[in-house]
């Protein structure tokens, strides 16, 4: 069979000799004009309907995939991009190497590509001050606040490390205590109850409508996390005995007897906790003498104190001592 164009060559493709094949099919076309949408804050790229983070020659690569019309049946194909930014807008050549039966078929487009800019989602609630919610650190001491602060920036970072919607919107200095703004209700919840765990803090969860979306109620909720009277090395009341406290948790702390250097745990939600002392607030005393349970000491102001303790003293020694109702105890 003959050439059905030139009627000369003998028919291999279609009905065409070779060459009237090659003069007459294209195998694919290409957009000449492209745009690509970049967030001007944080330069991540629209590709179809989610933003990415991705270089802009990997978009462009992405991008050029997608943009490949085939026109005609092939068997396989490979591309090459050359591009060159140009103020602006990208020049790219795309050259498409397209295996079809015997042949080898070689493909050039050229593409222009705009770049327009367009604040991302993310950065639209960062810039709006969007919030979902407010932990409230409250009943802080003075000089805890920057450590407390620090470990809730930390958990923030950590969080925000898998979640990209996470950030701090703004954060408030009140009398009463730090407001934390957050955009991610979830993630503030589990900040929230982390701090809770490491200071036996206690947690207290409101949610408030804020509006509504696509007809469900939007709702913001705010964590107050309320600090306990006591810390780490004040001494307590509890049920008549007095302790000092060596370890917290958000249900239950540790701490020994100072009468008889005993520990246990008590269930701080079951039991009254009675602030007696601050550890920071505790004087120190010299051990001048010291018999079996019965111990001379001497305060800062040189007074001679008699006390009698079932913790083991060494003469010369510096103890901490507490006054409760004229009674003084060496604290272990
Ligand atoms: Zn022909
Ligand atoms: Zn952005």
């Amino acid at each position: 069979m003959l050439c059905l164009e030139c009627g000369k060559r003998e028919a291999k493709y279609d009905g065409l000799c070779e060459e009237c094949f090659l003069k007459k099919v294209k195998f694919t076309a290409m957009p000449k004009y492209l745009e690509i949408t970049m967030c001007p804050h944080c330069h991540a790229i629209k590709l179809g309907s989610h933003w990415e983070h991705v270089s802009l020659e990997e978009a462009i690569k992405k991008i050029v995939e997608k943009s490949i019309v085939f026109e005609h049946e092939y068997d396989s194909y490979s591309y090459t991009i050359k591009h060159g930014e140009i103020e602006g807008t990208f020049d790219v050549e795309v050259e498409i190497e397209i295996k079809y039966r015997d042949l080898k078929v070689k493909e050039t487009h050229l593409m222009e590509f705009h770049v327009k800019y367009e604040s991302c989602p993310r950065c639209n609630r960062f810039f709006g001050n969007y919030f979902e919610a407010i932990i409230q650190l409250r009943d802080m001491r003075e000089g805890e606040v920057k450590k407390i602060l620090d470990f809730t920036y930390g958990r923030i970072e950590h969080y925000a490390r898998k979640n990209e919607n996470l950030f701090l919107t703004k954060e408030v200095e009140k009398k009463e205590g730090w407001d934390l703004y957050l955009s991610d209700k979830r993630e503030a919840k589990k900040i929230s109850k982390e701090i809770c765990h490491k200071y036996g803090a206690t947690l207290k969860e409101s949610p408030q409508i804020a509006g509504r979306k696509d007809g469900r109620d939007l709702y913001r909720v705010t964590y107050a996390v309320r600090f306990p009277p006591y810390r780490i090395g004040d001494i307590v009341e509890i049920e008549g005995n007095y302790y000092v406290v060596e370890e917290i948790s958000d249900s239950f702390i540790r701490a020994k007897d100072i009468k008889t250097g005993k520990r246990r745990n008590v269930d701080s939600k079951k039991h009254r906790i009675k602030m007696v002392e601050k550890g920071e607030e505790i004087e120190s005393a010299m051990v001048i003498y010291s018999h079996g349970n019965e111990v001379q000491l001497m305060d800062k102001n040189n007074k001679i104190i008699e006390v009698v303790s079932e913790i083991p003293v060494k003469d010369g020694n510096s103890v901490r001592i507490v006054r409760i109702d004229d009674v003084v105890y060496i604290v272990p």
